[in-house]
């Protein structure tokens, strides 16, 4: 039972007890003698009314209201609680290597709460984006993401599995009674090694529920144009479209491409370079990070809050720049357009297999062709490759199924690399990764093509004479560029 549900209780109980007591004690100060038979409905009616009712009773009901309203606290993780600190001048894979070692002596005595906090912990600590914890037949396994790639952290036995379940229930503010069904909450933690805003997501399986925690470090600033690494040529023509007043601005890709840190990116060069004219406003699900001098909502179904009710009501903030976490429905793609054609500029992202393929989806959605080709400014697509460690990268020569497959696209089949891991990459040959790129501006020409609502092909087609260097073509620039190795460049052409 959460602390501020157990105080109400107390509290009611009291002001019962009391009221009992008043009943049986005769004369008690303030009330007056005890109640005849025939008019103790009455007597009890002047009762409830006494200050040694009302007080304690009022007392409950305003602490009540203060727990349920006051903003999410910050815990912070115990000293006790904590992983010790670790040498400075680690890699990160060192790191993960002690973090790994550390956990499994620390977990065998683990209640749910030391669990979750060390789990937090030790993703903060080795920069993982996303926690997951498998439940098996005999308990859990927890698996961090980091840089895209999945690292076993652990195990957890199904005693403590079940405890730490509950905990982050608590943590998250989920019923706890719920199995049977999908959850999502929220919280913050403090940790030695940096501030974590966690998103937390439940989701039922055959040996249990599974969980899934997103780190967000609210603290750390977002990210800007330059931490994206971005070819030249495509920061350019963001930049220039991030100029125009009014228009939208597409991000496709699938889960986990790095369109949101592309959305960031963009505001806060906006921010930087508008000052104070970019009005800014957003309607997210999540908020990743926290936009300093943003308005950022965040979308809750549960209230009735979507991103098309969300949207209405920033248009009537008057901001200048919108960002829209996602269009998937005809309403919000209506509102969007409308938006745009009234001197906003928005950047949203739309599900689609290729920058062509956002206006298809677009069009799908029921928005007007001439509509979309007037306020369409460009699309994005892109996909996070592994950037090869700098430390370790040698040249390679590509295999001979490889060398094929260049031949079909038309790409040099020399000046490729690879790498066989090395100290500073944890012998696993990568380090970080990169963004590929495939940009589709809006010309004249293709203005007019959307307007003939033409098929995805027609529009790859026309926008490939127009310049549009296609993701695959991007990747491979990437890998000669040693980059990237060249199976992983492959891999985004497939
Ligand atoms: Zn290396």
């Amino acid at each position: 039972m959460p602390l501020s549900t157990r105080i109400f209780f107390a509290m009611t109980v009291a002001s019962l007890f009391t009221a009992i007591l008043v009943l049986v004690v005769p004369d008690l100060p303030g009330i007056g003698p005890p109640p005849k038979l025939d008019d103790a409905l009455g007597w009890l009616t002047g009762a409830v009314t006494q200050p040694l009712f009302v007080g304690p009773f009022g007392l409950a009901l305003v602490l009540y209201g203060w727990v349920k309203t006051r903003p999410l606290a910050q815990s912070r993780i115990r000293e006790s609680h904590a992983l010790t600190p670790l040498a400075a001048g680690l890699s990160r894979a060192q790191k993960l290597e002690a973090t790994r070692t550390a956990f499994a002596t620390l977990t065998p005595n683990a209640d749910g709460l030391v669990l979750a906090e060390l789990m937090v912990h030790a993703g903060v600590r080795v920069g993982a984006s996303d926690i997951h914890l498998h439940p098996v037949a005999d308990g859990a396994t927890v698996v961090l993401r980091i840089d895209g790639a999945l690292e076993p952290l652990g195990v957890v036995n199904a005693q403590q599995y079940g405890l730490l379940i509950n905990r982050l229930k608590v943590l998250g503010r989920l019923a706890h009674y719920v199995t049977d069904r999908p959850q999502d909450g929220q919280f913050s933690l403090t940790t030695p090694d940096g501030d974590a805003e966690v998103r937390i997501s439940l989701l039922p399986t055959q040996h249990g529920e599974k969980a899934v925690m997103r780190l967000a470090g609210l603290a750390s600033k977002g990210p800007r144009l330059d931490d994206l690494n971005l070819p030249e040529s495509v920061r350019l023509q963001l930049t220039r479209l991030l100029d125009k007043p009014q228009g939208l601005l597409f991000f496709t890709g699938p889960t986990g491409s790095g369109k949101t840190t592309s959305i960031y990116a963009s505001v806060a060069h906006l921010q930087q370079h508008r000052g104070a004219l970019a009005q800014i406003a957003t309607i997210e699900d999540p908020i990743e990070f926290s936009l300093e001098g943003a308005a950022q909502t965040q979308v809750n179904r549960a209230a009735g809050l979507d991103f098309a009710t969300g949207l209405r009501a920033l248009l009537r903030q008057d901001p200048n720049v919108l960002v829209v976490g996602e269009i998937r429905d005809a309403e919000t793609a209506r509102i969007a357009t409308q938006a745009a054609l009234t001197g906003h500029l928005i950047l949203t992202t739309v599900h689609a297999d290729s920058s062509a393929g956002v206006f298809n989806r677009l069009l799908e959605m029921g928005v007007e062709p001439p509509v979309l080709a007037s306020v369409s400014l460009g699309a994005f697509s892109q996909r996070l490759l592994r950037r090869l460690c700098p430390h370790c990268r040698r040249p390679e020569e590509p295999t001979g199924e490889q060398r094929l497959r260049l031949e079909e696209v038309g790409a040099a089949k020399t000046g490729y690399s690879s790498s066989d891991g090395c100290e500073q990459c944890g012998g696993t040959g990568v380090l970080g990764r990169v963004a590929v790129f495939e940009v589709l501006i809006m010309t004249d020409e293709l203005r007019e093509e959307l307007k003939k609502a033409p098929n995805t092909q027609q529009l790859i087609t026309l926008a490939a004479s127009q310049g549009l260097v296609p993701l695959r073509v991007a990747a491979l620039k990437r890998a000669q560029a040693g980059d990237v190795s060249l199976a992983e460049a492959l891999r985004v052409s497939e």
